[in-house]
């Protein structure tokens, strides 16, 4: 390989020599044929990357190993939540995962096939996900706090063969049972699923559907000596979809492909994660996410390394749980997202230093912004390097951050670095389209083609992908992050917030359409607006401001207070507690502009005491002065 040690000429030869560039880190997998052409990019904005190869994710994050660590740790499991552990070597995963594999077959899935998972964070999901990628299956996890409405619309948009579920969850030590809003979510979908494959934790009594549902442990013992081998997938065959909130209240399938993801997770994790093989990689997020796909499932496997799946919150037992695992297992990498340090951070800061986390190379947070007193908090109270990344579920891996593995950059507070190898990364204009200067805000943006590893595709629906995200920015077809950002003079970008109705709650991207969709949907409630405010600990939370038919309804203290937690629980169980707002405040109009459009954003610098901008537009300001008063304590 080229060796190149300075990151922003490494970048600069990734977009000069696109082909060159990805065809070198393309020896960073296994191919089992090789690919013909690095870089199809004749129908823009789709990239295919390297036509014609055959691999398989499965093959590259366990059998590859099994020459060389068959018996070094692969899944390390704890949950804090029911007090156990379970650790699988590389063997003993590649075997479980053919048993599941088998399973599947079993039950009539094959290449191609949707497998939807509805689960907690037990190794069964994770051996789930590894046997849809040997048989060509193609999974979508939904995250198991997303309830029956949430997850009914994900089936029909992926129309599962099968579904993988369990009994409940755990969290803070309750029992969150699974089975009824699946139940319920198949009822309300009109795609019927042909099988429910149950893995019973014995955590939650659930009724069986007779034909319909089949056991797992059952199941596994049948297929105990099961072998299955490996089917090669062409490089651009699906290898997962995942829904991601958009503005509009229908969750979009982020699409991606096998060759493309495989050889960019495994470039991440040699030049920005820099895990060894036969170390440990700690992600604290949920496989019901994005960073749960690339880097507890995939990415560090890819790597050779084990990956440290944990149930359970950071602070049960006791906040030095997360510190207590690195310890334990040697964690090289961690990843973890800023909210849960903003969680620690409430606590005595001694249990920063109670455990021995020296092995840590670097703490890496991403998900939502990083503000500079928890980056600084950590990195004083660790020791260790704190690195942030800004990425999207659309991209799957970091599109700004530093690259230690290519040049040790120094990092600035507040900034998650620079672009990325691959990433063609612009700060646009939003009317214009043209590029601003230096500590100018503008649009993040990005000339296609996209890296391998982005999305492919909206699945199901090419004309969302190239409208939703090449249609933004005016005369140019670029991909738009929906973030506004800033570079200073040093090329360090900032980012500064989403440009649309998306917002960010403790790390998880809502959609407030969908909110405000199902706030709606209670029969007292004629409209509804959902924006997000800031909030100390959670970076943002959900408001909802409802107007209610019939205004008389909402006249008393003791009638709002009733109908505020009618809506909440409407809202818990259609889109799960993840969505909840923090309050709904019934007021008797929205304001709006003279043609009719929600002022959102006038409400949420009311909400956070900002300056309410130009009101010109607006309707009627006297709406404003009454929600101001509805919000009064
Ligand atoms: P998701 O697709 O759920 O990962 O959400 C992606 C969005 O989260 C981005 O478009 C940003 O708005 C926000 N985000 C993610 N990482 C960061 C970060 N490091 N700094 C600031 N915002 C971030």
């Amino acid at each position: 390989m080229k060796a190149i040690d300075s990151l922003s000429a490494f970048h600069q030869w990734s977009i000069d020599d696109r082909e060159g560039f990805w065809g070198e880190q393309a020896s960073l997998i296994h191919w089992h044929k090789p690919f013909t052409k690095v870089l199809d990019y004749s129908k823009p904005p789709f990239a295919r990357w390297f036509v014609g190869g055959e691999t398989n994710l499965c093959y590259n994050c366990i059998d590859r190993h099994l020459a060389t660590q068959a018996d070094k740790p692969a899944l390390i499991h704890v949950s804090s939540e029911t007090n156990s552990e379970r650790i699988l070597s590389f063997r003993e995963l590649h075997k479980e995962v053919m048993r599941m594999a088998a399973i599947m077959q079993q039950l009539g899935v094959g290449r191609g096939d949707r497998v939807l998972l509805y689960m907690p964070m037990i190794p069964e999901a994770a051996i789930a996900m590894y046997a849809c990628a040997r048989i060509g299956a193609i999974h979508s996890v939904v995250f198991g706090g997303f309830a029956a409405l949430s997850l009914a619309s994900r089936i029909d948009d992926a129309s599962p063969k099968l579904i993988i579920s369990a009994d409940a969850g755990s969290r803070g030590g309750k029992v969150v049972p699974y089975k009824p809003a699946l139940d319920e979510a198949i009822e309300r979908s009109e795609h019927k699923p042909t099988h429910v494959l149950m893995v019973d934790r014995k955590l939650a009594e659930f009724t069986r559907i007779e034909g319909r549902d089949v056991d797992y442990a059952a199941m596994r013992l049948k297929h105990i000596n099961a072998e299955v081998p490996v089917t090669w997938l062409e490089s651009n065959e699906v290898s997962y979809t995942l829904y991601t909130s958009g503005t509009t209240g229908k969750p979009k399938g982020v699409q991606r492909d096998v060759g493309g993801y495989a050889v960019a997770l495994a470039a991440s994790m040699k030049y920005i994660y820099c895990g060894k093989a036969g170390e440990t990689y700690f992600s604290s997020s949920d496989i019901g996410w994005v960073v749960g796909h690339s880097y507890i499932i995939y990415g560090p496997l890819l790597a050779g390394m084990a990956t440290l799946m944990y149930e359970g919150l950071p602070i049960c037992p006791d906040a030095g749980i997360l510190w207590q695992l690195v310890e334990r297992f040697k964690v090289t990498v961690m990843f973890s997202a800023p909210t849960a340090i903003r969680v620690l951070k409430k606590q005595d800061p001694a249990w920063l230093t109670k455990y021995d986390t020296s092995s840590l190379r670097a703490l890496f947070l991403a998900g939502e912004p990083l503000d500079e007193p928890t980056a600084k908090w950590i990195s004083e109270g660790l020791g260790r390097p704190i690195i942030d990344n800004y990425w999207q579920t659309e991209t799957g891996w970091p599109i700004l951050t530093v690259a230690h593995g290519v040049e040790k950059t120094p990092s600035k507070f507040g900034s998650p670095g620079m672009p990325m190898y691959g990433y063609d990364v612009r700060l646009l204009d939003i009317e214009t389209g043209e590029e601003v200067g230096t500590n100018q805000k503008g649009v993040v943006a990005i000339v296609p083609p996209l890296p391998p590893g982005c999305l492919q595709t909206v699945w199901g629906d090419d004309k969302r992908f190239v409208s939703t995200y090449f249609s933004s920015v005016p005369g140019k077809l670029v991909y738009s992050t929906f973030d506004w950002g800033i570079r200073d003079e040093e090329g360090y970008t900032f980012i500064l917030g989403r440009t649309d109705d998306v917002i960010n709650v403790a790390g998880h991207r809502l959609g407030t359409r969908e909110i405000e969709e199902s706030v709606s949907s209670h029969p007292a409630v004629a409209e509804c607006a959902v924006v997000g405010v800031a909030d100390q600990l959670k970076g943002q939370v959900a408001i909802a401001f409802a107007v209610l038919k019939d205004t008389a309804k909402g006249e008393s203290r003791a009638e709002r207070e009733a109908l505020e937690k009618e809506m909440l629980a409407l809202v818990d169980k259609q889109l799960g507690a993840v969505a909840r707002p923090a309050r709904v405040y019934i007021i008797t109009a929205l304001p709006k502009t003279r043609s009719g459009k929600v002022l959102r954003r006038s409400i949420q610098a009311l909400c956070e005491g900002r300056d309410l901008g130009d009101l010109t537009t607006i309707e009627d300001p006297q709406v404003l002065r009454q929600i101001e008063a509805a919000m009064r304590p």
